[in-house]
């Protein structure tokens, strides 16, 4: 492809170039260039100077392109957002300053249209020197440099740049395209390091995800020799990935004598590898990502993959042991619902390697570990949907040279490349494999005998659930549809009133366990089980919203960590829902109790956290949709008779969409004391994040024993973030941990938890863990984590704060008379 008519066929130079002195490649204070000249670098490779771009003109800008070759390409350009104008009566300079700083200015010098800005340096004779590489450089006679152009890349990649990241900012460098051909302002598309995980690189449309290149395997040297139609020798192209403690970079470098070569992000979102082809006098592009539709980000859906072996056309795949979640559209080349499973998983499955794989995004990146042990970490995890591995020891990497990936939850964006160098084996956990030998192990007997004895367990819970509900009475009344959103269509088993009333002496006090907003809760006993008994208060219309929002979100979940709905009752007035009964109660009775918290030691507070953390990730990832719960409390946290915790309180969950990341709520709902992420209760912005945010301070309150906000505030500080982001800096972090478990607890695992915490409060959403990554964390122990930023709610925010908290707080008491949406 001729990349010259895509994007630089509307560079018009309007200047004849001169050289700005006999081969001058440098620029000297008191010594400007202005426009019709330009600095060569020594080797004649690359030009400095002004140019003027598309329709205007008069607009010129300030750029490197290459010198020698007939179409003009741009590969830098320092102005892009501000022109200058050229005039006869006044042309712009530019001027390298004193204090090591080019300047460049419009023609009478009173505006500074863009500056280098470097801190002003001591140098007395500094020069700016365009390198033979395409880098200008400013530096002091003792070639010591203060700035280089390589740093702020535009939308070129040259052998030699580093695209970075640096892990305590997360910030790197981007290429940025162009708005149009011949607009080098700066388009919408972006290429750069991923700042999660720092060893993909990924292109994006703003801030959507376009194309994903694969995670670094190692080092890579590729001849593209054959391909070249040069008069020089053969070009070899190596790419290496460089870790340092710092930062992490990619670079690029081609063999000796090679003609130019560049990575281009063009200004249609594509990313290009082009060679220039003296021979043709063109541009000859060699590699462009994404290739085609089918290796866009996420086109093939969960699960689903794009097979880019099959010639001509790639095409969309089911991973083994998948199926399209909808055949028809399948069939229709409509691949975003992507596939599911044909068979459930169970813990012991085993894994299954699929070779020459594009491994998913969203990995947690396990370091210093062997293939072994990075087997182990996913088989350990009954979460761990598949593995990949391998040993950068080629690579150019300093310290770990091992990269284990491991995927919690769903998979997306995955590719099968065949051989090439940056494929991966990608280990898939799979039902019916063995977990030792990863062999089919369910006997054709199992097969008959498992689906018998379902259907004979599921008949006999039919039974008992009829029986504790329906007892004797007629049919008609035993299963009625529950008043819906309409979606679900719902069947679900209902109790009777006089039941109820019955199991619970007519709601007498002596059977009252509790009471929360939606109403008094009871202990009884129904069909010889215990149970725990929800009446929503007569008066409260909004709790009619949560009860039917509870009954339609909880009798489509089941998982051990969140509580189980075992009925309900709806009779004119009474709402009543049943639950199982949980006879230790919720978590903050006994962990703020200072009679009673010696019964959580260290290990039973572990199993709490991560019990909560695998429940929030079923509501969050694995069940069949998105549930936002909202109101994650030590309050919401009930304990079975052996201390392992369930979430309760579906009352104000949300339902989330496919593709939707978060929702903008008029209603605030849950609780306004600390548990609430900022830009929901300031802005009413929901997301699987803001229940992060609450875990985050859960979790805080579990390791410390401390309440959120408490009135005798912990050594002054206004809230215990704000306490435990101080201690965590100043290096204390382990004075954190409450007295009563301090001889129970192992210091590694009191950090880890205050660091996931610390994760979890971070004010910016995007900054905060998904639940996949903290469940990892947490069952795997110490992973390369991130710096957690400054949390929310920081000092001298408090007092503003709580002011605005009120004033929401006044809106949602106002606004609950309406009843929109719960309490
Ligand atoms: P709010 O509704 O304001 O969030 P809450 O969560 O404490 O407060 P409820 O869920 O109504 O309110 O519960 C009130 C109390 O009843 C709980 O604190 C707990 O002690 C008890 N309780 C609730 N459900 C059960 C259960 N399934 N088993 C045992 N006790 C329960």
């Amino acid at each position: 492809m001729d990349w010259s008519s895509l994007t630089c066929s509307a560079i018009v130079l309007i200047i004849l170039f001169l050289p700005f002195g006999a081969s001058d490649d440098r620029l000297v204070p008191g010594k400007p260039l202005t426009p019709g000249t330009t600095i060569v670098s020594d080797g004649g490779d690359f030009a400095l100077g002004l140019f003027s771009s598309g329709s205007m003109q008069s607009n010129l800008y300030l750029g490197i392109w290459y010198n020698g070759i007939p179409e003009l390409t741009m590969v830098w350009v320092a102005n892009r957002e501000t022109p200058v104008t050229n005039s006869t009566s006044s042309a712009p300079t530019l001027s390298l300053t004193s204090t090591s700083n080019l300047v460049l200015s419009d023609g009478d010098g009173s505006r500074v249209v863009w500056t280098t800005d470097v801190a002003s340096s001591s140098s007395s004779s500094p020069e700016a020197v365009l390198l033979n590489t395409g880098n200008l450089v400013i530096q002091s006679p003792n070639g010591s440099r203060v700035w280089q152009s390589f740093d702020h890349p535009t939308d070129t990649f040259l052998p030699g740049m580093k695209m970075r990241i640096r892990y305590r900012t997360r910030a790197g460098e981007r290429l940025v395209s162009w708005k149009e051909a011949g607009d080098p302002s700066p388009g919408s598309f972006s290429y750069g390091c991923d700042p999660a995980t720092s060893i993909q690189m990924f292109l994006w449309d703003g801030s959507r995800p376009v194309y994903r290149s694969t995670p670094w395997t190692g080092f890579q040297v590729k001849s593209e020799g054959e391909h070249l139609i040069t008069n020089t020798s053969a070009i070899v192209i190596s790419l290496a990935f460089v870790n340092t403690d710092e930062e992490s970079y990619t670079m690029f470098s081609v063999s000796e004598g090679a003609w130019h070569t560049r990575f281009v992000l063009t200004y249609s979102g594509k990313l290009q590898f082009q060679s220039w082809n003296s021979s043709s006098s063109t541009w000859v592009v060699f590699g462009q990502w994404p290739r085609h539709k089918c290796n866009h980000y996420g086109y093939c859906g969960l699960n689903g993959y794009c097979d880019e072996t099959v010639s001509p056309i790639p095409t969309c795949k089911c991973l083994d042991g998948f199926k399209p979640t909808s055949t028809e559209e399948w069939d229709n080349n409509k691949f975003w619902k992507g596939c599911q499973r044909r068979e459930a998983l169970q813990c012991g499955d085993g894994f299954v390697p699929l070779s020459g794989m594009k491994p998913p995004d969203k990995f947690v990146l396990v370091g210093n570990t062997s293939l072994k042990e990075c087997a182990a970490a996913c088989s350990r995890n009954c979460s761990c949907m598949a593995y990949a591995y391998a040993n950068l020891s080629s690579s150019i990497a300093s310290g770990d040279m091992t990269r284990c990936l491991v995927w919690v939850g769903e998979l997306v964006d995955i590719g099968r490349l065949g051989s090439s160098t940056a494929s991966d084996t990608l280990y898939l956990r799979l039902a019916g494999l063995g977990a030792a030998s990863g062999k089919r192990t369910r006997s054709n007997a199992v097969k008959v005998v498992l689906p018998v004895l379902g259907s004979i367990v599921l008949i006999l819970v039919c039974i008992s659930i009829a029986w504790l509900k329906f007892e004797g009475k007629d049919n008609q009344e035993k299963h009625k549809k529950l008043p819906s959103d309409g979606s679900s269509g719902l069947e679900f088993p209902f109790v009777r009133f006089e039941e109820i009333a019955l199991a619970t002496h007519e709601f007498s006090e002596t059977c009252m366990i509790g009471r929360g907003g939606f109403g008094k809760v009871y202990k009884g006993t129904l069909g010889g089980q215990e149970v725990a008994i929800k009446r929503l208060s007569m008066d409260s219309q909004q709790g009619v919203n949560e009860f039917k929002n509870e009954v339609i979100l909880i009798s489509k979940l089941q998982h051990k960590n969140l509580v189980r709905l075992l009925g309900c009752c709806d009779k004119g007035d009474e709402k009543l829902l049943i639950y199982e009964y949980l006879p230790n109660k919720s978590l903050d009775a006994t962990l703020f109790d200072d009679s009673r918290k010696h019964l959580l030691d260290w290990g039973t507070r572990l199993t709490i956290i991560k019990g909560v953390a695998k429940g929030l990730l079923y509501l969050h990832e694995d069940s069949r949709l998105t549930i936002i719960h909202r109101d994650l409390k030590a309050g919401n946290v009930l304990l079975d008779a052996e201390m392992k915790p369930k979430i309760a309180d579906f009352g104000m969950a949300r339902i989330f969409g496919d593709n939707q990341e978060n929702a903008n709520t008029q209603r605030v709902v849950g609780t306004f004391s600390g548990y609430m992420a900022p830009e929901y209760a300031m802005q009413g912005i929901i997301s699987t994040k803001s229940d992060i945010y609450s875990f985050g301070v859960l979790l805080l309150e579990i390791v410390t024993g401390m309440k959120r906000s408490s009135t005798s505030p912990p050594r002054g500080f206004p809230s215990l973030i704000i306490y435990s982001w101080n201690m965590w800096k100043d290096g204390k972090a382990e004075e954190l941990a409450d007295s009563s478990i301090i001889d129970t607890c192992l210091l590694d695992e009191v950090l880890l938890c205050i660091h996931v915490a610390l994760l979890c409060v971070q004010e910016n959403p995007k900054d905060r863990p998904h639940m996949s990554s903290v469940v990892f964390t947490l069952e795997n122990g110490s992973t390369t984590l991130p710096i957690p930023s400054r949390p929310a709610y920081f000092l001298g925010q408090s007092t503003e704060l709580e002011q605005l908290r009120n004033n929401i707080q006044n809106s949602v008491n106002t606004l609950t008379l309406t009843g929109i949406e719960g309490r």
